[in-house]
């Protein structure tokens, strides 16, 4: 079998221990989640959300589902804690956006 790279995720784990392999999403999960394979990180929005995110206050929750009852994939549910508001592109807060400028304009 042939071993993929380790995604470039701060929620994906990987151990050795004992000759035993061990990887993992820590990513919390909602209860409607269905069970973490490795593949579901091959279309997982979480890291560019991660990288892309203007949030301070970003907190994500994943959803496994099945697509086409077949291939799992990874729904983020993204919120800014600070607002308590969902973020629905890619970790955007347009609050936090507001704050930001304000900050630049009165520098
Ligand atoms: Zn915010």
């Amino acid at each position: 079998m042939a071993n993929k790279p380790d995604p470039n995720c701060r929620y994906y784990y990987h151990d050795y221990h004992r000759g035993q392999e061990t990887t993992e999403c820590r990513l919390p999960k909602s209860r409607d989640t269905l069970r973490w394979e490795r593949s579901v990180c091959d279309s997982c929005p979480v890291p560019d959300i991660l990288r892309e995110t203007n949030c301070a206050h970003l907190a994500l929750e994943g959803t496994i589902r099945k697509r086409l009852r077949v291939k799992l994939h990874m729904e983020a549910f993204a919120i800014c804690t600070k607002h308590m508001i969902q973020l629905k592109e890619a970790g955007y807060c347009p609050q936090c956006a507001a704050e930001q400028s304000a900050l630049i304009d009165s520098a």
